[in-house]
């Protein structure tokens, strides 16, 4: 018999790429779907950069490991510019995508990995993958941000080595998938402290970063440089998921790591395909029809996103408003007995019922490493025409509930179904929704 390696209990597809698949399974049978499950970047790519890729079709070429030198070094100019990091201090190594290069991350130091709940669906299968542990640090979440208690970090530290384990890296991401929360600069500062005290690898996942509401770009890596690993890339801010181009910028204080994440690069990827890389580096250029098309992307998203928590927050559903990224996370605590009454008990019900009865699609808490009873889910802005969108707040429409009637109107219907789901009343606040659809019911 063949044998297969299972790295965890569920080993299955993640959990966001299957929302994605049930959503196109469900939407070519004619369905109608609001998918609020998915954060994909809904905006069309910047022209630069396809004319760039079109222009450099034709290389054909393996490319360094690490990256081409003349993109590593237009990355380093650029993040120097935001970030403490310098060629003395630092490395730039890309990979194809933030999440390989999170896993080369992981793989490259020894230790179990410390992970703040909620956090992003795939810190805890790469770990497991490795064979090493997860370690849930609390937070708390509110209107001020993504808390995490250096008190309880540091409990979490002692606990987990009383217990045998060996925590020696931490991933922190802000602004925050699944919350659209950040971390604040204390607060980074506080942690950094604790981590840099228990000579703890703190990987920061900042593929989000230049998608901060308030248009700050916050790094724990100011408060830690020698202890921190920066991840980031191109899927979010300039909506290129599908080139697959992430990024790390590497501390040469941790002596070999560099080197290490090289090798892995060599024994496994290769290489970033290479007219992507040579196309990305418009990208890193501070063109300024670069820079506003980010903002205006930001700004969108920062308007769909409060819009969306304010929705629920009429209704009675408890969620923070977001502060940068494409998300909320809304808590239906406070409807856990009309829930009930309905056989909805978990997170996955929860889920499961909104898909069935509405034909809503979101990610349920449990993905993010919530105890199934915590009634959280994961819900994206992005269900609209991007090119649309963009288009009519370039063309100068304002950005309000008129406009999401008009260009994003599967995020009314998903308000309206989540005040159906909780029998709210009020529903005629959501906006000035033209023509109502029905959403169909989903029998699958
Ligand atoms: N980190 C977070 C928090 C994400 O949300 C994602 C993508 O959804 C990634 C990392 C991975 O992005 P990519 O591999 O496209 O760079």
């Amino acid at each position: 018999m063949i044998e297969l390696n299972y790295f965890q209990q569920n080993f299955e597809l993640s959990p966001t790429l299957a929302a994605n698949e049930t959503v196109n399974r469900l939407r070519a049978q004619g369905r109608t779907i609001i998918h609020m499950g998915f954060g994909q970047a809904p905006f069309p790519i910047h022209e630069r950069l396809t004319k760039g890729l079109a222009e450099h079709a034709g290389n054909n070429k393996y490319l360094p490991a690490i990256g081409v030198d003349e993109l590593r070094e237009v990355i380093m100019s650029y993040y120097s510019d935001i970030l403490d990091v310098n060629p003395e201090t630092h490395d730039v190594v890309v990979a194809p995508g933030s999440k390989l290069i999170l896993f080369a991350a992981q793989m490259a130091v020894k230790g179990d990995l410390l992970m703040p709940v909620p956090s992003w669906v795939s810190y805890a299968p790469q770990a497991h993958m490795l064979g090493t542990e997860v370690i849930k640090v609390p937070t708390r979440l509110d209107d001020d941000g993504y808390h995490i208690d250096p008190y309880s970090l540091q409990q979490a530290i002692d606990n987990a080595r009383e217990q045998g384990f060996n925590p020696n890296k931490i991933i922190l991401n802000y602004p925050n998938n699944p919350t659209g929360l950040t971390i604040s600069d204390p607060e980074l500062e506080a942690i950094a402290e604790v981590c840099v005290k228990n000579d703890i690898l703190i990987i920061s996942d900042e593929i989000y970063g230049l998608l901060s509401y308030d248009g700050i770009y916050r790094s724990v890596s100011e408060f830690a440089p020698k202890h921190t690993l920066v991840t980031t890339g191109l899927s979010k801010h300039m909506a290129l998921g599908g080139w697959r181009m992430g990024l790390a910028i590497v501390p040469k204080a941790i002596n070999g790591l560099t080197s290490l994440i090289q090798s892995i690069a060599s024994e496994t990827w290769s290489c970033v395909p290479s007219p992507v890389q040579y196309a990305v580096m418009e990208a890193y250029k501070r063109h300024k029809d670069v820079e506003q098309y980010i903002q205006d992307c930001c700004e969108i998203y920062s308007y769909l996103g409060t819009y969306i928590a304010e929705g629920l927050r009429k209704i009675g559903i408890t969620c923070a408003l977001p502060q940068g990224a494409f998300y909320v996370y809304p808590n239906f605590a406070p409807y856990r007995e009309a829930l009930l009454r309905k056989g909805v008990r978990t997170s996955e019900e929860l889920v499961s019922y909104l898909l069935e009865a509405y034909g809503l699609v979101s990610l349920p808490g449990t993905a993010f490493g919530e105890e199934p009873e915590v009634l959280t889910m994961r819900l994206s802005c992005c269900d609209c025409d991007g090119t649309e969108v963009l288009q009519a707040y370039q063309n100068g429409e304002e950005l309000n509930a008129d406009f999401v009637a008009r260009h994003a109107p599967n995020i009314d219907l998903g308000l309206k179904a989540f005040a159906a789901c909780v029998d709210a009343q009020n529903v005629e606040n959501f906006g000035t929704v033209i023509s109502i659809r029905t959403p169909a019911l989903v029998d699958a």
